[in-house]
């Protein structure tokens, strides 16, 4: 009977030794991490040669919208050629022939565009050097001036125009140049039309954040809630506001796809 008892018990033990064996086996020691194991080496980030400040050249990867010369970039949202007026190095609105768009549809970018109240100018709030960028012809980036010149928040230069109050006011007053460079990722639709990956953009103004990386609601309504509408790559457009207040003007236009 002992006997039988010690057989017994051996084959227990065997048993044990051998499922923890095919334990390890199955779920061996992780390999002590060294620091490469978290390197990668590529792919390496493209090189990209940086614009100059001074004579505001554009990256050299950047298409350029507007080069002091023409409109060739852009044309008229009611057909033909872009009919604003080139002048001097710049470009004016001119309201008498609506908003202009880029001829190339874009995802997502990152955009820069510069912008210049002219001195004088009249009117008041939203009456007052209004315009904007349109992102993918849809979602409109406020362009107002807000130096010394109060409106609704939330339709203040660097608003998602009535869907967000900026983070600042870093307006130049009029007849200085106001820099915008505007980060957006493009939305992913899923099947019903609803976002999947709603557009989300940056403003920078002056080197002021305005919006930090912003989830847009939908598209600019002046009466009513955004929409959601489905769409692919678009146009960056121009605003024509239409108000009496004298034109406002660009310069120095590059766009960088993302
Ligand atoms: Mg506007």
């Amino acid at each position: 009977m002992r006997k039988l008892l010690f057989i017994s018990l051996g084959l227990l033990w065997w048993a044990a030794a051998l499922a923890q064996e095919n334990q390890e086996k199955q779920y061996p020691e992780p390999e002590k991490m060294r620091p490469g194991m978290t390197e990668f080496w590529t792919p390496q980030p493209k090189i990209v040669t940086p614009g100059d400040p001074v004579t505001c050249s554009a990256p050299s990867d950047a298409i350029v919208l507007f080069d002091g010369k023409n409109l060739d970039a852009w044309e008229s949202v009611r057909g033909g050629d872009a009919k604003w007026i080139v002048h001097d190095g710049v470009f004016t609105v001119d309201k008498s022939t609506g908003d202009i768009r880029t001829r190339e549809k874009f995802g997502s970018f990152q955009l820069h565009i510069e912008w210049c109240v002219p001195v004088g100018i009249t009117g008041k709030s939203q009456g007052r050097g209004n315009s904007g960028v349109f992102l993918q012809d849809k979602y409109e980036i406020q362009i107002l001036d807000c130096y010394d010149n109060e409106t609704y928040a939330n339709g203040q230069t660097g608003s998602v125009y009535k869907q967000v109050i900026p983070l600042a006011n870093a307006m130049l007053p009029p007849g200085e140049w106001n820099v915008y460079d505007i980060i957006y990722s493009a939305p992913v639709f899923n099947e019903d039309g609803t976002y999947r990956l709603a557009p989300v953009v940056t403003v920078i103004q002056n080197g002021i954040v305005l919006l930090n990386g912003f989830v847009i609601r939908g598209t600019t309504e002046y009466i009513g809630h955004p929409r959601v509408i489905p769409h692919g790559d678009g146009p960056i457009r121009l605003q024509s506001h239409g108000d009496k207040s004298e034109p406002i003007s660009f310069r120095n236009v590059w766009i960088r796809k993302m």
